[in-house]
């Protein structure tokens, strides 16, 4: 992690944050989509220096059967951090903030995946974390929606996800790992952005009834903006290149 000294300030008097960026603005992100050959969906995220992969195996029959859901399938996610993602040594073992990541990345992801279609059937959700640096719960939701997409799983939508926050007084979007730390709120969402529907909402800190009406407005104008980011990812992958279809035209007149 950057060190921050006590008087350091956050945002500088020009309003810029100690990344560069201005308040209302996202990190950089990059998306692949299909990176792994085993996976039947998978995706890659990288924001600001996060680097996550999401990998998605289903539906499929599940272990252990009795787990087995009668009406929908059991959609399982394991959120991991790499050994090697944060400076301070991670211990290996599960620890109680996985374990609460990926049961609220699961139920973010739930809500957009037509569970219903594939009873008894288990879709399991993957998510490495190799580089972390605030964020990470968004990002991999980002991330894993676009891997459930991959894996041609039926959605309502793509989910979408980042958070906003305060920091130094001021609200401010995607706050990276020392604005996270030294910050006083952060307020992670995940967006459905077709319907509307949010299907995660946490808050860490204090934020009064205006601050968070402000955060929570800023975030979600950061889903869409990651949403439009997702969509443009599925078509550089998916639609058929333009010279293709000139190549086709070619054979076919030839
Ligand atoms: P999020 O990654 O969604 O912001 P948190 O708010 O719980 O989740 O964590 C903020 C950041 O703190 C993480 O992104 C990561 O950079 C850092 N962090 C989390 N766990 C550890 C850890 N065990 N050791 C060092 N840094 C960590």
């Amino acid at each position: 992690m950057e060190k921050k000294n006590k008087d350091q300030k956050l945002i500088d008097k020009k309003g810029l944050r100690v990344d560069g960026r201005k308040t209302d603005e996202l990190r950089p992100i990059k998306f692949e989509i299909g990176l792994l050959n085993k996976a039947n969906g998978s995706a890659y995220i990288e924001q600001g220096k996060n680097k996550i992969i999401a990998a998605v195996y289903g539906p499929r029959e599940t272990h252990p059967r009795h787990r087995a859901l009668r009406d929908k399938a059991l959609l399982r996610c394991r959120y991991h951090m790499a050994p090697f993602s944060v400076e301070e040594r991670k211990r290996p073992a599960p620890s109680r903030r996985e374990i609460e990541l990926s049961k609220v990345i699961g139920d973010a992801l739930e809500a957009a995946v037509f569970v219903e279609l594939y009873p008894r059937t288990s879709i399991d959700v993957f998510i490495e974390v190799l580089q972390s640096d605030g964020g990470s719960r968004g990002a991999s939701i980002s991330a894993a929606s676009l891997a459930l997409a991959d894996a041609g799983i039926p959605l309502r939508d793509l989910v979408a996800a980042c958070a906003a926050g305060k920091v130094d007084g001021q609200i401010v979007l995607d706050l990276n790992d020392i604005e996270d730390k030294f910050g006083e709120a952060d307020l992670p969402v995940a967006l459905m952005p077709q319907s509307g529907s949010v299907s995660l909402l946490q808050m860490d800190g204090n934020l009064s009834q205006k601050e968070f009406e402000k955060a929570f407005k800023l975030a979600l104008d950061g889903c869409h903006q990651i949403h439009d980011l997702q969509k443009r990812a599925l078509r550089d992958k998916y639609s058929v290149k333009n010279e293709v279809l000139e190549d086709l035209k070619g054979q076919k007149e030839g």
